[in-house]
């Protein structure tokens, strides 16, 4: 039966595929599909784990000391069983033999499926089960985890080899909620599409999969309940809706606009090479954001004119308590720079806290995560950490033209903290004979206490960048990773309005660089408001790139300043923009 299930569109276009449900604490696990000759080692693969596991967990019956209590047997005994039912095994050989999964993949999808049925069983006991399955599953893929030289070097080679194309149907990862971590591994996957229950239209996980220009509907509430593994879906990214078990008519209709999607974008694909020209002849710069140092070259093939936030804090994350050395993060930055070809890379010092924690299940520990010790709090907290990513980054500037930018600051003795930390980093190399190069040194206006005081900002650093995720998240008191509030989340609120027109003029002012580097920066719907406001910087993801130049060339900005202060004294923005649109 068809249904629907509404969310929030975060990363635009249409997919079509089969439901790949999984828990955020499994994601880690591989996910590629086999050939046919490989099926029976596969199956060979989940035979010897599962055995292994049981001879573990036999022998710790076997020692378990008298005096043990009569629980921790019994116990072993329910996992015993579990280990040894058939039908479990024989659910999971099925997903390897008939849909070509790899023996991890197909040990969660077919836990995903049990798991739902305990869920649904009327006996408290029984339903409490579900627990003693995933642990067992968990050993299972603990073991294959540690013993992957088990698995073929043609696997592995399929592994590499299908990073983004597919073998059989599309796939669509349904998951209750997903880290920003966690989509950062699916960034060259088989995934087609993604929906989450949880999550809002600026979480960061909306943000890494709008990175990856994969269709993605987040904030469903409902989505990991209702949908079943296997089921057909299709993803509209851009209405935010998900359609369940589509009849024919509805695939061929989403079938005919994915095709009309794919047309739109070749036709922007021209503008690549245009120059970012007003119709009235200024000059606009379109940047981009990443995540990875990899990512640099992309960003350069996109036709960005250089890189205005590199989120650094993805390199530090989901690491256990593993932080990069100042060694490793140079060869990433370098990595970076030298992708840019010349170009400038702005990197962001690291924005740890809030929905991105360092560990993976960190997040619940902390007690209001988005008002606590995050960003620049946090590297403020850490000076040692924190001097060791400046002499990185600031090692790396030697490379190519690199501008460094502080995220979340708010106070005037974080600025002075701040640049004192820089300059103890630039000492320390000199000290150490160590090679650096120049950086312009920036600040993300992303408090609205900072746009406040802009003045102060601009007097001590070269250039400010708008965080408008934050700054909406703040001035509204809206926490933008919850989907209970989204629709509360509003970019067209009459005081984010004023905050962001204030920092730009105040920077036009005094003739230094302004950007906005959040979300709104690359919707398109924006775009002319933003240069009525006098914004000449933007930076966004890649691929919206040429859907913001689009509106760049169409736009006379001389004209566009005094409706923008009309939109700007309105009690109503929303109505005047759409009437102008
Ligand atoms: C922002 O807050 O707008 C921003 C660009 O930073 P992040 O989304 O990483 O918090
Ligand atoms: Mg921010």
């Amino acid at each position: 039966m068809t249904f629907s299930i509404h969310g929030l569109a975060v990363a635009r276009g249409i997919a079509i595929g089969r439901a790949v449900l999984t828990a955020s604490s499994r994601t880690e696990v591989r996910h590629y599909f086999i050939e046919p000759e490989q099926i029976e080692e596969e199956l060979a693969r989940v035979r010897r784990a599962r055995d292994a596991v049981a001879q573990e967990l036999q022998r710790l019956a076997d020692e378990l000391p008298p005096d043990a209590p009569p629980e921790l047997s019994a116990l072993l005994d329910v996992h015993l069983l579990l280990l040894q039912d058939e039908l479990f095994i024989s659910g999971t050989h099925q997903w390897i033999v008939e849909r070509r999964y790899n023996a991890e993949w197909a040990l969660v999808t077919q836990l995903e499926q049990v798991a739902r049925q305990f869920d649904e069983m009327d006996d408290p006991y029984l339903r409490e089960r579900k627990a003693d399955l995933e642990q067992v599953v968990d050993r299972i893929l603990r073991y294959m985890r540690g013993n992957t030289a088990t698995q073929t070097p043609a696997a592995e080679a399929q592994c590499s080899l299908l990073d983004g194309s597919q073998a059989g149907d599309a796939l669509v990862l349904v998951a209750q909620d997903l880290s920003p971590a966690d989509m950062l591994q699916f960034k060259r996957s088989v995934f087609a599409g993604f929906v989450t229950s949880a999550g809002g239209k600026t979480s960061h996980t909306a943000i890494v999969a709008r990175s990856m220009d994969i269709p993605a509907v987040v904030g469903t509430r409902v989505a990991h309940q209702l949908i079943r593994q296997d089921d057909w879906l299709i993803v509209d990214g851009d209405a935010g809706v998900v359609l369940v078990d589509p009849s024919p008519a509805m695939l061929e209709e989403y079938r005919l606009r994915q095709r009309q999607i794919a047309l739109e974008r070749e036709r922007l694909e021209r503008l690549r090479h245009a120059p970012a020209l007003t119709l009235d002849g200024q000059p606009v710069e379109l940047q981009a954001n990443i995540e990875q140092p990899a990512d640099a070259a992309s960003a350069v093939k996109a036709g960005a004119s250089g890189v205005g936030l590199f989120r650094s804090e993805f390199l530090f994350m989901g690491r256990d308590g593993q932080l990069p050395d100042e060694q490793e993060q140079y060869l990433a930055y370098r990595a970076a720079v030298e992708g840019m070809q010349g170009l400038p890379l702005t990197i962001r010092t690291i924005d740890i806290g809030a929905d991105k924690p360092l560990e993976r299940h960190g997040r619940d520990l902390i007690l209001n995560p988005a008002l606590g010790l995050r960003a620049i709090r946090w590297s403020l907290a850490e000076p040692a950490m924190f001097r060791a990513q400046l002499r990185a980054v600031l090692r790396a500037a030697q490379h190519g033209p690199v501008r460094l930018m502080f995220p979340m600051m708010a106070h005037r003795h974080e600025i002075t903290q701040t640049l004192a930390l820089v300059e103890q980093a630039r000492q320390e190399l000199q000290q150490r004979g160590e090679a650096f190069g120049p950086v312009q040194l920036g600040a993300m206006i992303e408090v609205p206490a900072a746009a406040l005081m802009i003045d102060v900002f601009l007097q001590h650093f070269d250039f400010v960048s708008l965080g408008t995720n934050d700054l909406i998240q703040y001035t509204l008191a809206i926490d933008r990773a919850d989907e209970e509030v989204a629709h509360l989340y509003d970019p067209l609120h009459p005081a984010v309005l004023h905050l962001i027109a204030q920092v730009i003029a105040a920077a036009n002012a005094r003739g230094k660089s302004v950007s906005v580097c959040g979300e709104m920066a690359g919707d398109p719907g924006m775009t002319r408001l933003l240069l009525g406001l006098g914004l000449r910087s933007f930076s966004m993801h890649p691929a919206q790139l040429l859907a913001v130049k689009q509106e760049v060339l169409r736009a006379n900005a001389s004209k566009l300043a005094p409706w923008a202060q009309e939109v700007l004294a309105a009690e109503d923005p929303q109505a005047l923009l759409q009437q102008n649109s």
